[in-house]
């Protein structure tokens, strides 16, 4: 009675499957999964096999290193493509002569709209009485001394409307003060400040943003511009929403532009011969190339940019992987998808950030084959069990998933892994159509990254894990779905206030964002469906029978990032539409949407040669 370990080696995760077979039924006894060690296809595969092998082992009472107790070890003949993702962004905002503080300090003093000529503190003895001015305080200017200086004013009948200072004083100036007014603080290069020049300070009230100044028709009215000026403001009132408070200074020559980067060409290789587009045109522009270059040759990014760089080393890699030459390697397939990135104004004076437009792009290499004989050989070295190199992946996969109770054929599977979106459609016949996309979870990550401006790669894959909540006090928490939820013992004083994501009922992961809940939310459901919803949709079409998604009946949603709390759903909704079931796998119908190649490993095999019928 031979024991049988099914392996699937992915970019991402090797997963095991491990089945007895006796006469002539199989009993599949224990599945695992490790983290894939080194590039997949490479004999650095080994070590992430063997603690594969070793898990499932241990989970049917055996020590980890009981290799002896495997008769065979199947591998799949993993799909030969690699992904990547890079970032390109394409527009910058440059402030000329400083005409717009537009920062978010915690601390901005007092509430309100105020217009009038900048004039320096210390001048404020030659302001003449009933003439409006906005003050700039700057750092070596005490707080108490400022505000006995703007009592005074007052009481000579300058009509003191507002602040702008350099240190954290805004509060403590307007506590002291005879009349509530805006002052926005922490202005860093507050000598860049034009004087006497017509100016706006609004602070909005705690919890609020910006109302006037975020507004060009809010500008045109404080500043009573032209229709033409009002157009020229746009760039500035884009920089200034989400704001809590902002300044705007009307200055002859000054404004704020928004710039687009060169940011290089995608050469895209069809049968009509190369397409050339503009990464700065953006996503739409790409894919429509894209669409325009069936089947795809090739593609080649402008050398020096990030996109060019990315789509190189990823060649590079499946060259030296395969020993195929630089030359012979195709990029096969791109996905684009628009962001918003973060990133410092040029020219602002408190460090001000805007949302910049910016573009992430994933490739895909395909080769012919990977070399798994390498792999299988460096497999039985370390075991001493036989190890054969099984059937092509997609069509493990297909098996796998028909495990699912309320599958049957014909069906198509979408494969929702790491670096790459894979579809494949199973005929009656058991004939196979497969496709393998750019574009997957790595891409989410990238994007969520980029939008919310966080390096930490492993928090990023958090925030695409967990759902979010808002920490209201140490005894409640409010979900991002507005439901609340009492706590019995009290949460650590470092979550209060603050964003935190929900891992289980009782851990939680604080955010240091200064963002709303709301928007957080929508950039991590955006990148999902940009990436996976697009993907799904491009993938069926190319694997439906005549390229028509409706004609698809059963769709199975596999991999590791169908194991999502949303992804599922968003495809399924969105293929609802056309009349395809679909919904997560939940292969042997215990293992969920994991463990469908190593599954079906064991299947095609016990079939082939141990006589093991139907499956
Ligand atoms: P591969 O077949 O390429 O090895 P997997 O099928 O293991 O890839 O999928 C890996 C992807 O699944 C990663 O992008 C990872 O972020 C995602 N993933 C794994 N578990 C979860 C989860 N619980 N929720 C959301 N995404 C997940
Ligand atoms: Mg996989």
């Amino acid at each position: 009675m031979p024991v049988i370990a099914g392996v699937d080696i992915g970019n991402a995760t090797t997963e095991v499957a491990l089945a007895k077979v006796e006469e002539g039924k199989i009993e599949f006894l224990a599945s695992s999964l490790y983290q894939t060690t080194g590039i997949k296809g490479t004999p650095q595969n080994v070590k992430g096999v063997l603690m594969a092998l070793g898990l499932a082992l241990e989970k049917i009472g055996m020590e980890r290193k009981d290799f002896s107790e495997i008769d065979l070890i199947c591998i799949n003949e993993a799909a030969p493509v690699i992904g990547d993702v890079a970032m390109e962004t394409i527009t910058e905002t440059i402030v000329t002569e400083s005409t717009m503080i537009g920062h978010n300090p915690s601390t901005p003093g007092g509430v309100g709209i105020g217009v009038g000529k900048t004039w320096h503190i210390k001048d404020i003895d030659k302001v003449p009485p009933g003439e409006k001015v906005i003050l700039v305080i700057p750092g070596d200017w005490d707080y108490e001394k400022a505000a006995e200086v703007i009592n005074a004013a007052f009481d000579r009948g300058i009509e003191v409307e507002g602040a702008i200072c350099q240190k954290d004083d805004g509060v403590l100036i307007v506590n002291r003060l005879k009349k509530v007014i805006p002052i926005v603080d922490e202005v860093a290069s507050i000598e860049k400040v034009p004087l006497g020049m017509l100016c706006c300070v609004e602070v909005a009230p705690p919890g609020r943003v910006i109302e006037v100044l975020s507004n060009p028709y809010g500008v045109a009215t404080v500043f009573n511009l032209s229709p033409e000026e009002t157009k020229q403001v746009v760039p500035i009132t884009r920089a200034l929403i989400g704001n809590r408070s902002g300044v705007i200074i009307k200055t002859p020559a000054g404004e704020v532009k928004e710039r687009r980067i060169p940011a290089g060409a995608i050469y895209i290789d069809g049968p009509r011969g190369r397409i050339v587009v503009n990464v700065e045109d953006g996503a739409e522009a790409i894919m429509k190339a894209l669409a325009d270059s069936q089947p795809v040759r090739d593609i080649f990014g402008q050398p020096g940019t990030n996109v060019g760089g990315m789509m190189e080393r990823v060649r590079r890699t499946m060259s030296n992987l395969t020993g195929l030459p630089v030359s012979d390697v195709h990029i096969k397939d791109l996905l684009a998808v628009d962001v918003l990135v973060p990133q410092r104004i040029v020219g602002g004076i408190a460090g001000e950030f805007s949302n910049e437009h910016g573009v992430a792009i994933a490739v895909m290499v395909e080769a012919q084959k990977l070399p798994m004989q390498r792999l299988a050989e460096a497999i039985r070295e370390e075991t001493g069990v036989e190890v054969v190199v099984g059937g092509v992946e997609a069509e493990m996969a297909v098996r796998g998933a028909l495990t699912t109770p309320g599958t049957k054929r014909p069906i198509a599977i979408l494969d929702l892994g790491a670096g790459s979106t894979d579809a494949s459609f199973m005929k009656e016949n058991g004939d196979i159509e497969l496709i393998h996309l750019a574009g997957a979870g790595n891409m989410v990550n990238t994007i969520i990254a980029s939008e919310l401006a966080i390096e930490d790669m492993e928090l990023v894959e958090s925030i695409k894990r967990y759902p979010l909540c808002k920490v209201e006090s140490p005894f409640h928490i409010r979900h991002e779905d507005g439901k609340v939820s009492f706590l019995d013992t009290p949460l650590s004083p470092n979550l209060f206030g603050r964003l935190a994501l929900m891992v289980t009922d009782d851990l939680f992961i604080p955010l240091d964002l200064d963002l709303p809940l709301e928007r957080v939310r929508e950039i991590r459901r955006r990148a999902k469906r940009e990436v996976f919803v697009t993907n799904a949709l491009r993938a069926l079409e190319k694997v439906s029978p005549a390229g028509n998604v409706r004609l698809l009946e059963y769709v199975v949603l596999v991999g590791g990032s169908a194991l999502d709390f949303e992804i599922p759903a968003m495809i399924t909704d969105t293929l609802a539409r056309f009349g395809v079931v679909a919904g997560k796998a939940n292969i042997r119908g215990s293992e969920g949407p994991r463990n469908a190649v190593a599954t079906g490993l064991v299947l095609a095999y016990a079939e082939k040669f141990l006589n093991v019928k139907g499956v």
